[in-house]
């Protein structure tokens, strides 16, 4: 037989799947010998089969009524009796802690008989009608439905008629007066009267509470932190205690270390004369602990032991509800608490410090995500004034600079020395240059993975997109807010890429102490400390290997400083822009082969001298060296443009510059309707002549450089776009020979692997031949995302992601977090049947993926040898994968409270 009540002696804080973490941690507290007012817990099953049904449980609410008849036994009172009634509290709570986001209600089983039996029975008038009135309130509101506000105007428009500044200020007179007025209310609104049977109310809330798992904040919540929709709500049914009984009651919450620096010692808040929920709702201001230590000092020095007796039990941060009544203390929630990222380090730290935890527990007890949260400078925000503009949070950080309209001046005004924040509607790979060159981007248009909020992630730019509201003039070269405040080129703003909002400004900066250790290997403090102890834990552990994707030789460094193992994609297409790009023109105009390799020779020594930087910046280290990728016609001016320029000329009655009408004809040519599935990748090199044969020159001449120079270079070269193994081997046999030719010419051997990416989904379905010609698979997650899915990443964003997203078609974008289901499937697949063939076959990532935690715990699992990420992402790389490493296959429920 399915059972769903739990008494709370029955339960344990390893039974919050069931029992909810709310309920399950009572249970663990009442097992511990802690002061717990008794209860029992009915299950999330049971929510699960209401809301599947409509119906309540079959056996419930007998379950219940004997669970409460204990309660009531052990009390020696009973629910609602007119004397001296027992009240209970329902509260909710699932699984992962969903702080506010669900309902309780308060001192059931009042009515208008027990709450003059209450009134005899305590002495206080006052708090029996004060307590009558929170439960029709809460009541009112939580389980018949009654707009909450209406309650607050009206208990407002009695305040300011007794002239009472708060609640406190309303005596018992008051109170039984707002009764009747909230009964009315809710007779009014529903046609129904206050239920005058406390069973009803019992059952009622029970069922209200369930149905609040489905309420519209409880499932924004869920989506925000991927909670799945499935897991229901546990209800909690409990004796009340009352922190309203006088000025020798309160109720307060507490930590048992500082939730934002991690320091050991009580911290918390206190209210006297107070229940709960007053706590949080901020109808009084709160004083701090030490006020209870004045006010109450048993009770005070009882919590600290408590405290101290949770932390060691949890061996973590705990925060607590408590409350005093007539001086006695009870404690009526604990968990596992929430801390900045900071504090995570440091307590993690400090528990390893006092053997409380081995260094590997300390490990599970920080997170790539908070990592990445310290490595960004921070604005003072006590310091700034109020914003210009919000938008999408699409790479954190903060950053200043006068702002530019186009990347040209973006970089003209940077190479001065001056910080710019580029603004654009839009940004494309054409801007490139510009945001490199800038502090931030700032776009009014695009989600977190349009263009901008890609690219900036990828180079660790502070990134604000989509801020819709802000009207961008790149012609009179200016922006307006919404408030019409127009900001024209040249005026400092502040963008705060964690937050997504924009200061007029220099709003002031906090240096980020973590990234200046990371950079320099200078610890200052604490938090350094700890940062330093978890990422050599990690790489103690860890077996994936962490490579950083990276064309410069700057990025290179860089990457290696943060402990980069190699370079996993270095892009060559961002070689091909800036001054150079007149030379890719001439490539791609070229009508005879002597013009062709006239442009391809042109381009040779400057190909080569990216890769000696490249090279030298990583002696040591494997860079991979992936083929020219985009489409042609990436490198040449915008089509509509040059039509605009001919058109004008002829308009003018002149003759257009010939050189327009050349490219327009090329471009024309070489227009295509879907690029992304167009001539490009593996296609380029193969039917481009010359092409392949300048690149890998480069890189073998590179080789030889280097080698004579006494370095250790370890090119590989990476065939992008592969769909069959004949695209490969044709192109390898091509990169053989001219690898054989350079070693002939300087008696120098090149030898360099040669691998493929895998990112075409019929590449990874006949993996098995494709390693025959491969030396390594590199799982390029981006494209293999948008080929799988068929989406276009750059048209899905703006378009139709976020109704996906809130129609809970994807948790979050495939394009941000792999789908394991989908792509991962296909990685696997891969992975096996390419090993298979090919034993020793080196296998890794260089999508985006590679530096996103979830992703990386899954190409872990699969057994990957490495992940390429961007620069910056690398520190928490290494600490995700000594996190994957310690650990079964990661729960995919990331709201959920640590065990
Ligand atoms: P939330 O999950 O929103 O914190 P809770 O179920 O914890 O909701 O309840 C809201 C407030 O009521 C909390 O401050 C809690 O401590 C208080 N409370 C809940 N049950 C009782 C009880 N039996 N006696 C006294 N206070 C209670
Ligand atoms: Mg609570
Ligand atoms: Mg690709």
């Amino acid at each position: 037989m399915v059972r769903y009540v739990y008494d709370f002696a029955e339960g344990g804080r390893g039974m919050a799947g069931l029992l909810g973490g709310k309920g399950a941690n009572l249970a663990e507290m009442t097992r511990m010998g802690l002061p717990v007012p008794p209860g029992f817990i009915v299950s999330t099953e049971a929510c699960r089969a209401f809301l599947a049904t409509g119906a309540e449980p079959e056996g419930m609410s007998r379950e219940i009524s004997a669970h409460l008849s204990a309660v009531e036994a052990a009390a020696g009172r009973r629910l609602g009796h007119p004397d001296d009634p027992l009240l209970v509290s329902v509260r909710s709570g699932a699984r992962p802690s969903m702080p506010g986001m669900m309902e309780t209600v308060l001192d059931i089983g009042l009515d208008d008989a027990s709450v003059l039996g209450l009134a005899e029975a305590s002495g206080n008038e006052r708090f029996a009608w004060d307590s009558y009135r929170r439960l029709v309130q809460m009541f009112g509101s939580t389980v018949m439905g009654v707009e909450a506000s209406l309650f607050e105007e009206a208990m407002a428009v009695l305040k300011e008629a007794r002239d009472a500044p708060d609640d406190m200020h309303l005596d018992a007179r008051d109170l039984a007066e707002l009764v009747e007025m909230f009964k009315k209310l809710i007779y009014d609104a529903t046609g129904h009267d206050f239920p005058q049977s406390p069973a009803e109310q019992l059952r009622r809330a029970v069922l209200a509470v369930f149905r609040s798992w489905n309420g519209e904040r409880a499932r924004l919540y869920r989506r925000r932190e991927h909670i799945p929709d499935d897991l229901g709500t546990a209800v909690t049914v409990q004796r009340m205690v009352f922190g309203n009984l006088g000025p020798d009651s309160g109720s307060g919450v507490a930590f048992t270390r500082d939730p934002v620096t991690g320091r050991p010692g009580l911290y918390g808040d206190y209210l006297p004369d107070a229940q709960g929920e007053d706590v949080v709702a901020g109808v009084r201001n709160t004083v701090a602990l030490t006020e209870l230590r004045r006010l109450d000092p048993h009770s005070y020095d009882q919590l600290r032991q408590y405290a101290q007796a949770l932390e060691s039990h949890y061996r973590d941060l705990c925060d607590i509800e408590f409350t005093v009544e007539r001086g006695r203390l009870w404690m009526l929630q604990t968990r596992v608490g929430k801390r900045t990222a900071e504090a995570s380090f440091t307590i993690a730290a400090e528990l390893a410090d006092e053997g409380v935890l081995t260094p590997d527990e300390a490990l599970t007890r920080v997170s790539g995500d908070e990592l990445a949260r310290l490595m960004f400078p921070r604005f003072d925000t006590s310091a700034t004034g109020p914003v210009l503009a919000r938008g999408v949070p699409a790479s954190p950080g903060a950053a200043v600079g006068a702002v530019v309209f186009d990347s040209a001046t973006a970089v003209r005004r940077a190479a001065t020395g001056e910080k710019v924040v580029l603004v654009r509607h839009e940004t494309t790979p054409d801007d490139l240059p510009g945001m490199v060159a800038a502090q931030a981007v700032l776009t009014s248009h695009g989600g977190r993975t349009s263009h901008a909020a890609v690219v900036a992630r990828g180079m660790g730019k502070v990134c604000v997109c989509g801020a819709g509201e802000l009207r961008v003039h790149a012609g009179t070269r200016s922006f307006t807010t919404l408030d019409g405040i127009v900001v024209e080129e040249g005026t400092v703003i502040s963008v705060d890429g964690t937050a997504g909002a924009v200061y007029p400004g220099a709003a002031p900066l906090v240096d980020s102490a973590v990234t200046r250790y990371l950079e320099t290997g200078e610890r200052s403090g604490d938090l350094t400390e700890a940062v330093a102890g978890a990422l050599q834990q990690a790489d103690a552990v860890r077996r994936l290997e962490v490579r950083a994707n990276a064309d410069t030789p700057e990025d290179a460094a860089r990457a290696r400083r943060f402990g980069a193992q190699g370079i996993g994609l270095c892009r060559t297409e961002h070689m091909f822009l800036g001054e150079r790009r007149k030379l890719v023109e001439e490539m791609i105009l070229a009508r005879t082969d002597h013009q062709r390799r006239r442009a391809l020779a042109a381009l040779l020594p400057l190909q080569r001298r990216d890769f000696i930087g490249i090279l030298a910046a990583m002696d040591g280290l494997p860079v991979t060296i992936r083929l020219l990728d985009p489409p042609l016609h990436e490198f040449l001016p915008d089509r509509t443009g040059l039509a605009v320029r001919i058109a004008t000329a002829e308009a003018r009655g002149g003759l257009p510059d010939p050189h327009d009408v050349e490219l327009l004809e090329a471009v024309s040519r070489m227009h295509e309707e879907n690029p992304m599935l167009g001539l490009r990748g593996v296609r380029l090199g193969l039917v481009v002549p010359g092409l392949v044969a300048m690149q890998v020159r480069a890189v073998a001449e590179a080789v030889v450089e280097r080698t004579r120079a006494g370095g250790t270079p370890l090119a590989e070269i990476m065939v992008p776009l592969i769909g069959c193994v004949e695209e490969l081997r044709l192109e390898r046999d091509e990169v053989e020979r001219v690898l054989a030719e350079v070693s002939a010419e300087t008696g120098v051997p090149v030898r360099c692997p040669v691998g493929t990416m895998i990112e075409l989904p019929r590449a990874a379905l006949t993996a098995g031949r494709i390693a025959e010609q491969a030396d390594f698979f590199s799982f390029g997650t981006n494209d293999l995302t948008q080929t799988t899915w068929g989406f276009s990443r750059d048209d899905v964003e703006a378009e139709f992601f976020s109704a996906y997203l809130d129609k809970g078609i994807f948790p979050a974008s495939p394009f941000e977090r792999l789908d394991r289901e989908g792509v991962g499937r296909l990685v696997e697949l891969a992975t096996a049947e390419g090993r298979a063939a090919h034993p020793g076959l080196k296998t890794g990532v260089c999508g985006e993926h590679g530096g996103d935690p979830d992703s990386l715990h899954f190409f872990h699992a699969t057994g990957l040898d490495y992940v390429s990420c961007s620069p910056f992402r690398v520190p928490v790389a290494r600490l995700e994968a000594g996190r994957a490493a310690l650990r079964p296959p990661a729960d995919r429920v990331t709201g959920a409270e640590r065990p």
